[in-house]
């Protein structure tokens, strides 16, 4: 089976949330490059005020910081 036919197998539902998915990271990086990185890094919401204590680059809101902090510590890279 070529790769190609396996993608085009997958389910428009999987390809829908696969382009979600990339809107919000798209969106998130369009943030980061017009200097507003004070987003929290979960949720996505604007002007938040809890900073990663490690690296003090990634930004969470009250509500995310529990759930967001385990998806950041996997990149979170202090300098
Ligand atoms: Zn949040
Ligand atoms: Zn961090």
């Amino acid at each position: 089976m070529k790769l190609s036919s396996k993608i085009t197998l997958s389910p428009p539902r999987v390809r829908a949330h696969g382009d979600a998915v990339k809107v919000m990271v798209l969106e998130r990086l369009g943030k980061i490059a017009s200097g507003n990185d004070q987003f929290c890094r979960y949720c996505g919401k604007d002007k938040v005020n809890l900073q990663c204590s490690r690296c003090k680059k990634a930004y969470f809101c009250q509500e995310c910081v529990n759930q967001g902090w385990k998806y950041h510590k996997r990149w979170c890279q202090p300098s």
